[in-house]
């Protein structure tokens, strides 16, 4: 519980390269919310990108938002009628409340509402905070042995794990995954746990590739230089024939172009890279060999499984973390994000008092 003395220390995104640490009013919980006193939230790609310009397509920061949606916390009040928690649960928060009400939601796609509100995507606020209000039914109970950490990465991983249901990775799939950013990698770790037999990842980077082997990658290949048909026949030989399911998580026009090369007839290509508003792309090549090309947006329904994969240990998320830093030096972890200073990947914020100088 939050003391008269207590603050909402908050990082928040004014305009363009503009972001401030403030402190903010503790909000209460409502109606079947939860307060919850954050503990951990990851920097995610997005966050950086409001950062630096300000919007994402169609979603435009207009007003002061407080940024971070990849959030665990402790529980710290309940409203009324929370009955599946209590004060001092430690959970992970999975920031889209959709409307329950619309088509999407009433059949089990929540992702798609049109009436989510995410958090920080405008006008949102998000999680970047000391104390944030969340719906209870969004809260995941973390057993005792999974960390707040691992908790606050359930978000990218529940993103890999719709990939891969969306790729319809199966037990002994071949998978090709370009793009070996946070994205790719939980695409990675997901897809070996659903059963995928052989993976090969690319990436420009080798720092990129290198984290990719160490978390569990058959093959890398730099994809640097290199024609995506090209790409897609050293694709072919590493996996000893084409992949049955391609996870495009770069945003790279050519890695696009190459997903479709390298696919096997028949097979499932999916994307999850956001790149530029209009690509060009080999469709007749999909076409005439019934490549199924499928849209991704984050997860739903995802958490559970999610969460489940890391408190039995088929998943281990922990070697994402590259950096740590406390609430208080928001700022420099921005920075280190953006830059990719230090090799990072993922860059950790703590923000429980206990905390501070981890
Ligand atoms: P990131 O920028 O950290 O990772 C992208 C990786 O792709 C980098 O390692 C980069 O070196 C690599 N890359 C660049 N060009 C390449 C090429 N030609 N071939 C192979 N690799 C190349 O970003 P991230 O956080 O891992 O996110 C990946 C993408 O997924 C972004 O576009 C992001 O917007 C998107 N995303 C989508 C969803 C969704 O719901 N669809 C959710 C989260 C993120
Ligand atoms: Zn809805």
């Amino acid at each position: 519980m939050p003391t008269a003395t207590d603050t909402n220390l908050s990082a928040v995104l004014y305009t363009v390269k503009n972001l401030r640490m403030e402190e903010r009013p503790i909000p209460q919980p409502g109606l079947n919310e939860v307060q919850i006193e954050i503990q951990a939230v990851g920097i995610c790609g997005s966050d950086v990108h409001y950062w630096q310009n300000g919007s994402i397509g169609d979603f435009v920061v207009k007003a002061p938002m407080v940024l971070g949606h990849e959030p665990s916390g402790i529980v710290s009040a309940l409203g009324e009628g929370v009955k599946h928690l209590k004060v001092g649960d430690r959970v992970a928060l999975e920031p889209g409340i959709p409307c329950r009400m619309c088509e999407h939601c009433r059949g089990g796609t929540y992702n798609l509402c049109p009436d989510i509100t995410f958090s920080a995507t405008p006008p949102y606020h998000g999680t970047l905070t000391r104390y944030y209000v969340h719906a209870a039914d969004f809260c995941y109970k973390l057993p005792d042995h999974v960390s707040f950490e691992e908790g606050a990465l359930l978000e990218p991983l529940a993103v890999g794990v719709h990939a891969c249901r969306r790729a319809r990775i199966a037990l002994g799939s071949k998978v090709l995954i370009t793009g070996a950013g946070p994205i790719g990698l939980v695409s990675l770790l997901a897809a070996k746990a659903m059963g995928a037999s052989n993976v090969v990842i690319t990436d420009i980077s080798p720092g990129r590739l290198a984290a990719a082997k160490k978390m569990g990658a058959d093959f890398t290949l730099n994809a640097a230089g290199k024609d995506p048909k090209t790409l897609a026949t050293e694709v072919t030989n590493l996996l000893g024939a084409m992949p049955d399911s391609s996870i495009e998580c770069s945003g790279a026009e050519t890695s696009t172009q190459l997903g479709i090369y390298a696919t096997k007839s028949g097979g499932t290509f999916v994307l999850v890279g956001m790149g530029g508003h209009e690509v060009t792309l080999p469709l007749i090549n999909a076409l005439i060999r019934e490549v199924d090309i499928r849209g991704v947006f984050r997860y739903a329904n995802c958490y559970p499984a999610a969460l489940e994969m890391v408190a039995t240990g088929k998943v281990d998320v922990k070697p994402l973390i590259t950096h740590h830093y406390s609430l208080e030096q928001a700022l420099d972890a921005f920075e280190t994000t953006r830059t990719g200073a230090g090799g990072a990947i993922k860059v950790m914020i703590h923000c429980g008092r206990q905390s501070q100088s981890s």
